[in-house]
């Protein structure tokens, strides 16, 4: 079986997540085809898309302005799977409490940007994610804190207190970067759930 997957590149890493698909499609024995989008038209055809990291202004500017982000909506509301990540996390909440972010309300969060402290800007911590026998190697970069969840949303991970990886219906969204190290299985969790 091919799966159909759709990375939206308007801005930020796109490669590594196409790679990860990929490699969580062969764990299924499905084929991955992987279309990097850039302006509507792509996203109705796709079975599962990823919101990837990047500048979160930049990506909301762009995917309003494309004619992307109804899709995207569209998309949820059929019920199949994002994975929204770290920008894309900030695009996909509720509230991102920053104006020139139009949070898409995707998965009911409130977040906040660049919130982990300077001197932790970056870094690396072993999460315990639920669905996932071993921890996970989790890479923040500059990541958004979430700092509410709303009653529909499960916690599968948390650091230093604060919720990092959520879920909600067909939408899984974390604060770190996945896609950075060469470990599928949260592309897995979000796009072939058990
Ligand atoms: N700091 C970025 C933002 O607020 C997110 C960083 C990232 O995606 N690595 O948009």
């Amino acid at each position: 079986m091919t799966v159909t997957a759709g990375v939206v590149a308007v801005q930020g890493d796109v490669s590594e997540h196409a790679d990860a698909i990929r490699t969580a499609a062969r764990t299924h024995d499905e084929t991955a085809t992987v279309h990097e989008i850039r302006t509507s038209g792509t996203v109705p055809d796709c079975d599962l898309l990823l919101m990837p990291g990047g500048e979160s202004t930049t990506i909301s500017r762009l995917v309003h302005s494309e004619g992307i982000a109804p899709e995207i909506r569209a998309h949820v509301e059929a019920g199949k799977p994002v994975l929204a990540t770290c920008a894309g996390l900030i695009v996909a909440s509720t509230d991102a409490n920053d104006d020139r972010v139009e949070a898409l309300d995707l998965v009911d969060v409130s977040v906040e940007r660049n919130a982990f402290g300077r001197q932790k800007d970056s870094f690396e911590a072993p999460l315990d994610v639920t669905g996932l026998d071993d921890p996970f190697h989790a890479v923040f970069i500059r990541a958004p804190v979430i700092d509410s969840v709303g009653d529909g949303v499960e916690v599968l991970a948390s650091w230093d207190d604060r919720p990092v990886a959520v879920r909600q219906g067909p939408v899984v969204g974390t604060s770190f970067h996945p896609e950075l190290t060469a470990d599928s299985r949260l592309h897995d969790l979000a796009f072939f759930p058990a």
